[in-house]
């Protein structure tokens, strides 16, 4: 029995998809949702729902029972993620799981020198408790999607240009839906006991490559400013851009500058059997016609 909460989210939905297109049977398979409305599809599918939030350590007990693997689908509560998901790895064990998958992130700083440090810490603490559990695990080590990058680069993008203080450094952006079928291989195959993967894609690139991408998908010049930091937050504050999704863009785009998502790791490349999607595939859905 396979548990993956965060199902109703789009790496979870996605995962159980993979599932069950590789034959694994949905009376094998466990959603955990906290909110049941958002689970009619996943009904539809013959997927068992059980009803959870992070937030409620006796509700997670309940729904774990019986669960051979669970995979821990990180939080989108950023504040309280870390105790979330404490909650979570002590109710895995009180239940008796056997092996608990979690999607952590890609970085090379640890430290609270990182700009993305805040962000950081819950998913290192997770790290360090579901290694600490005694539970057999695997550590997804989830470099940034591409599919966040549009966010980066604004809904104008293809009359503006791309303006972010992101340097020349490459990254190794990968696709959420092929992060989710690596994820869904882990969970159907063996081998994957106390490893740790690295679901980064086998291209890395910089910003202006893939501004030079866009351009030639679109068929017009699209630019790459990589301002000074002072005068991208002043940018986007007189912009009306509310102060703490700056702080976050600031932070990521920062890290992209400084290196944090590059590696030559061939993790996802491996599990998938085949080549990652590139970042031009990836806009070529996005902003092809
Ligand atoms: P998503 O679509 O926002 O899904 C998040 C899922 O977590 C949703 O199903 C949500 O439930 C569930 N959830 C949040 N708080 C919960 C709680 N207290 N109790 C139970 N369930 C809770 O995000 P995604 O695209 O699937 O990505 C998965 C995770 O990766 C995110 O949550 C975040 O931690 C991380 N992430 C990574 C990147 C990256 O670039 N690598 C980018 C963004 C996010 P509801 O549907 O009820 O809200």
């Amino acid at each position: 029995m396979i548990l993956v909460t965060g199902a109703t989210g789009n790496y979870g939905k996605s995962t159980i998809d993979f599932l069950l297109k590789k034959g694994y049977s949905s009376s094998n398979i466990v959603a955990l949702v906290r909110d049941e409305e958002k689970a009619a599809d996943l009904k539809s599918k013959g997927i068992a729902i059980r009803i959870g939030d992070y937030n409620n350590y006796e509700q997670l007990v309940a729904a774990f029972t019986g669960v051979e693997k669970l995979l821990l689908i990180s939080g989108s509560d950023v504040v309280n993620r870390g105790k979330q998901q404490e909650n979570v790895v002590n109710a895995a064990k009180q239940a008796g799981v056997k092996h608990i998958l979690y999607t952590s992130f890609e970085r090379k700083n640890d430290t609270e020198t990182s700009p993305i440090a805040l962000l950081g810490k819950s998913h290192i603490d997770t790290e360090n408790l579901i290694k600490a559990s005694g539970l057999t695990y695997t550590i997804f080590r989830n470099n940034l999607y591409l599919d966040a990058l549009p966010m980066f680069f604004g809904e104008q993008v293809l009359t503006t240009g791309i303006f972010l203080p992101a340097g020349d450094a490459k990254s190794a952006f990968a696709w959420r839906n092929d992060m989710a079928e690596a994820t869904a291989n882990v969970l159907t195959s063996q081998g994957h006991e106390n490893k740790e993967y690295s679901l980064s894609n086998t291209e890395n690139i910089s910003i202006q490559e893939i501004a030079q991408d866009l351009t030639e998908i679109v068929g017009k010049q699209i630019n790459y400013v990589s301002p000074p930091q002072d005068v991208y937050l002043e940018t986007l504050t007189k912009a009306g851009v509310p102060a703490e999704y700056i702080g976050m863009l600031a932070g990521f785009a920062e890290a992209i500058k400084q290196g944090e998502f590059s590696t030559e790791k061939t993790d996802l490349e491996t599990l998938l059997g085949r080549k990652p999607a590139t970042a031009k595939q990836y806009f070529s859905m996005v902003y092809g016609s």
